[in-house]
């Protein structure tokens, strides 16, 4: 059965608002002395939560703690960064030991070779691979790099498809998707852009009818959009048509890269890459990004082989390879490669969110739906479960109840990003637990939110 809105959320919100004030009283005065120097108040648009965000001061396991001396479990570890939760004893040491050997060389060092070797190992199908410090710069050279490659300009993005803030794939990420994304972004630097829906192969198709298309690229679970799994065969299809019609398919692995299953999602849903992009939990919660692919692609890249400038697919940065996110990654990696198991254990988690979630939508009679991306999870007021980034966007409740809802666990201990679309990041710290009570808050939550709707 599904409810319509007839509502005011206001006074809800209202002590909602005046407990959470009297509780954070340190973030208030930081968030003050933010707004001055941090535009917004914020390091970054998507920390932002209302009316100021908790200040964090410390984080360990599944947990974060604010100024103000509030413990939080964390579903947001790090954007999705820390699989093995806030500071694990795995990586702190190998880091720590690093520390007094040196930050940044700037000069190669084994320890980026070391992880080199180890991720060409667990992630199927690529031979060779460079760093950048961001999923961002990642994307953007692999762009070039097929580009470079295909010896073609356009790239096709998916409709919500998240890909970092570079020029090329800024485009059409959230609704109205045919508003430019950001001031400063020439209509030029856009043209080779096209955009087709998520689980849509026909748009696809006739998008290779009209165009030369150097690469697809597609998360192979959306993440910003609100965690879509692909239906299946989507991604096989994807495989097919750019075989069929010469183009690279890239995968942006940055969120499912490690996450999903060790070779992340080539491994999770088998199907192939021509190049893999990735960052996150490749750093071990250091910056970190990487494209990889096989060697005659990732070849374009070497000066000795091409050195010519204009048939070389470009790639650098001062702190690429640094050696603490290389020896961060390693941990992390080694850690992965050596306790597989935590996957089963991750996505179960995340299944029971979901199934728990799909309880509440019959018993309580209120539509929502969990979407499933193994641990990961996305929470949609929507009146179907959305297979595209347009049907995650087209809420039934206002903007408002998403507000509340987040402020409503925050007050009850638990953090999680963002404020209009509920994202859950599971760790291999976070247990049943915690689990549970991430779905308790979210029962409550609905029963009071169901008690101020009217039945259509
Ligand atoms: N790709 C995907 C799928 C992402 O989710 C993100 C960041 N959330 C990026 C790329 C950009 O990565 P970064 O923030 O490290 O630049």
């Amino acid at each position: 059965m599904s409810v319509g809105i007839g509502m005011n959320l206001n006074s809800w919100m209202a002590e909602l608002l005046s407990n959470y004030r009297s509780r954070t009283p340190k973030s208030a005065t930081l968030y003050d002395r933010a707004c001055r120097k941090l535009p917004g108040g914020t390091t970054y648009a998507i920390r932002f939560l209302s009316p100021y965000p908790p200040f964090i001061s410390r984080a360990r396991g599944p947990y974060v703690w604010d100024v103000d001396g509030n413990m939080y479990i964390d579903f947001w570890v790090g954007h999705g960064a820390l699989i093995l939760g806030h500071a694990p004893d795995e990586v702190l040491e190998k880091v720590e030991e690093q520390l007094w050997l040196g930050t940044h060389y700037g000069y190669d060092h084994e320890l980026a070779l070391e992880l080199a070797e180890l991720v060409t190992k667990v992630v199927p199908n690529v031979e060779m691979i460079r760093f950048t410090n961001s999923g961002t710069e990642a994307n953007m050279y692999a762009l070039r790099l097929a580009r470079a490659y295909t010896k073609r300009n356009y790239i096709v993005k998916i409709e919500g498809g998240w890909h970092g803030g570079y020029d090329g794939l800024h485009k059409a990420v959230t609704k109205p998707y045919d508003e430019p994304e950001s001031a400063g972004l020439p209509d030029e630097y856009l043209k080779y852009t096209l955009v087709v829906p998520f689980n849509d192969v026909e748009a696809l198709e006739k998008l290779f009818k009209s165009y030369e298309i150097a690469a697809v690229i597609v998360e192979p679970i959306m993440g910003a959009a609100g965690i879509i799994p692909p239906e299946p065969n989507y991604l096989k299809e994807l495989r097919k048509l750019c075989d069929a019609h010469g183009s690279l398919l890239i995968f942006d692995e940055v969120i499912t890269g490690f996450r999903v299953a060790l070779g992340g999602a080539q491994e999770y849903f088998g199907v192939k890459a021509d190049i893999v992009t990735m960052g996150k939990i490749l750093g071990g919660g250091f910056p970190i990004g990487a494209i990889a692919s096989r060697s005659e692609i990732m070849e374009l890249m070497d000066h000795i082989k091409h050195p010519r400038k204009s048939e070389r697919a470009f790639h650098g940065g001062t702190f690429t390879a640094n050696p603490i996110s290389m020896v961060a990654g390693k941990a992390t990696i080694e850690y992965l490669s050596k306790n597989r198991w935590v996957y089963d254990r991750m996505n179960s988690l995340g299944l029971m969110i979901c199934r728990r979630v799909d309880e509440l939508r019959s018993t309580l009679g209120i539509d929502v739906y969990a979407t499933y991306g193994g641990s990961m999870v996305g929470l949609h007021f929507t009146k179907k479960r959305p297979v595209n980034a347009r049907e995650a966007a087209e809420l039934w409740v206002p903007e408002d109840a998403l507000k509340i809802m987040n402020l409503y666990f925050r007050l009850n201990n638990i953090l999680y990003i963002s404020e209009k679309k509920p994202h859950f990041f599971l760790s291999t710290k976070h247990q049943y637990r915690h689990v549970e009570k991430l779905v308790s808050t979210l029962e409550n939550f609905l029963i009071r939110l169901k008690s101020m709707v009217s039945k259509n």
